[in-house]
């Protein structure tokens, strides 16, 4: 089975090479089919915006498609920044580091039991044309930390703490990060999905689009 990733970035096409290593899939990148689009994230919800992304790819480039959305939630802010996580502060706040000031600044007067937060993160996988989308999930609790601490990871990494384990994201190493986080609960998740398909498929005979 042929799968779009819906992205533009890279380095997401490589994550997700990762972590979908031992499916048979053949994991296809937008420039190596020639496709250069660019999908505006207008939805409300991480899970909006990513089946407006896998859509629009799965479209686009007539087979099936995955992409993500992921945030990080405060709860003492009603959810921000959310689905605007990668925006937060624009355009003053322009890098990692500013955003996560912005953030601590903003919880300045916030005691340690309502800095409560959750990183999630939502994979969406499409089919061209039909509209049909099939979401997979992750959340990771935590609590927003006071100063920045550790420097592995990015985004809000240095002050996501992890309560069980007493460390930040950006503490942690890759692997530990990724047994614990949203994208990695989320990717395992679409692991199922993907396998289901495969499945699917092999008792059915190959789809028209392979
Ligand atoms: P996107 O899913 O690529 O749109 O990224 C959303 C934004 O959420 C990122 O730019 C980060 O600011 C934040 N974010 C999502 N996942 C993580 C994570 O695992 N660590 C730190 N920040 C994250």
């Amino acid at each position: 089975m042929r799968l779009l990733v819906g992205t533009g970035n890279p380095g997401k096409v490589r994550e997700f090479g990762e972590l979908l290593a031992g499916l048979s899939v053949d994991l296809t990148a937008p420039q190596d089919i020639g496709l250069d689009i660019d999908v505006e994230e207008t939805g409300a919800t991480l899970e909006e915006n990513a089946a407006l992304k896998a859509r629009a790819y799965a479209d686009a480039g007539r087979m099936t498609a995955l992409a993500d959305d992921s945030g990080l939630f405060v709860d003492a802010l009603d959810g921000a920044p959310g689905v605007r996580s990668a925006r937060y502060g624009a355009p003053r706040a322009r890098t990692d580091e500013d955003r996560v000031l912005l953030l601590l600044r903003a919880l300045a007067d916030t005691p340690q039991e309502r800095r409560t937060a959750a990183f999630r993160c939502v994979i969406a996988i499409a089919e061209p044309g039909s509209g049909n989308v099939q979401m997979a999930k992750g959340e990771l609790r935590g609590i927003i930390g006071t100063v920045p601490r550790g420097t592995n990871g990015f985004g809000y990494d240095p002050i996501f703490i992890v309560p069980e384990h007493g460390k930040t994201m950006a503490e942690f190493d890759s692997t530990t990060k990724n047994a614990l986080s949203h994208r990695g609960q989320a990717a395992r998740a679409a692991r199922e999905i993907i396998t289901q398909r495969l499945a699917h498929e092999h008792s059915e005979g190959p789809s028209k689009y392979d």
